[in-house]
């Protein structure tokens, strides 16, 4: 592990925005002008000129679902297929219907990546499942929830697989960045930020918890060295929202998405007002294809 000289280091100045100090001291490997990509495979790059999404239901529900949402990817040409086996909900109380997955859905997962010939997003929220979920997944994903859990972030990092951070809802990007900075440090650069929504006082619906913060999007790009993706699913909370705010995020300059769809959205066992169903995400993937061509990007 590299050492940091923190001698010179003084926490006198606390800031929540990012300081020539910050960069230079804190935030070392994480700012800089050099541009990075993270390679997936020989066709799926973030930060070029692609722009990856990223899809699936919020759970790996059962395998008939996975199976559902894997030939629709199939048929759209998208590549990478989500699907939570192991989930963090807001509060601990579970319905009937529901339950985690776990080593079961990585195994489903495992499957669908196989048929399919698609690369896997899982989150990872504990250490202790990482073992099997590594053996599956092509991207680990860190909840938002789990952004400064730094013990993860490290035994994370040190699988070298690409990861994606998700920006909790309340932390700045100079938290965010100080995040990052502990999987980078590990010797880690296959990092991918993700803008999932941050709370705000008024979210224009009582459903939606979040809004999605566009402007993190071209900050964090100027800020960092590592592509950024934006999930509109998670920030809105609310499905018909959801094609505006793609739009936005491409506009903005994202460098890939990461969407919730489900064959029947009613049914998601979790959050059913938000995944998009299969007609709604194909509309959305072909407007998204014509304005990424517009700015000189490619959906992926
Ligand atoms: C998710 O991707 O399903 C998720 C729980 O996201 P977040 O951590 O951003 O809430
Ligand atoms: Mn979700």
């Amino acid at each position: 592990m590299k050492i940091i000289n923190i001698s010179n280091l003084t926490n006198k100045n606390p800031t929540k925005d990012i300081t020539e100090d910050d960069k230079k001291n804190k935030l070392i490997l994480s700012t800089g002008k050099k541009k990075r990509i993270v390679k997936i495979s020989k066709n799926i790059i973030f930060g070029g000129n692609q722009i990856p999404i990223i899809a699936g239901p919020n759970g790996v529900e059962n395998k008939k679902l996975m199976v559902d949402v894997a030939k629709q990817l199939k048929k759209l040409k998208i590549k990478i297929i989500r699907g939570h086996a192991y989930k963090p909900l807001t509060f601990p109380y579970r319905s009937k219907t529901y339950k985690e997955t776990q080593s079961e859905g990585m195994d489903i997962m495992d499957q669908i990546k196989k048929e399919f010939n698609l690369k896997v997003v899982t989150e990872v929220t504990e250490i202790r499942y990482l073992d099997r979920i590594s053996k599956t997944a092509d991207i680990l994903q860190i909840g938002s929830r789990n952004m400064q859990n730094l013990e993860l972030l490290r035994e994370v990092s040190l699988t070298k697989k690409p990861i994606i951070l998700k920006r909790h809802f309340g932390s700045s990007l100079r938290d965010l960045l100080g995040a990052a900075e502990h999987i980078l440090v590990e010797g880690n650069f296959n990092l991918i930020f993700c803008e999932r929504g941050v709370s705000i006082p008024h979210t224009h619906r009582d459903t939606s918890r979040f809004a999605l913060d566009v402007q993190a999007i071209p900050a964090l790009k100027e800020l960092s060295q590592f592509p950024v993706i934006s999930d509109p699913s998670h920030a809105s909370f609310w499905a018909p929202w959801v094609p505006s705010l793609t739009l936005a995020s491409i506009a903005a300059g994202c460098d890939g998405l990461i969407v919730e769809m489900h064959r029947n959205p009613k049914k998601s066992l979790v959050d059913p007002l938000q995944p998009l169903n299969f007609n709604q995400f194909s509309n959305l993937v072909k407007i998204s294809k014509k304005i990424s061509k517009v700015l000189g990007r490619k959906i992926v």
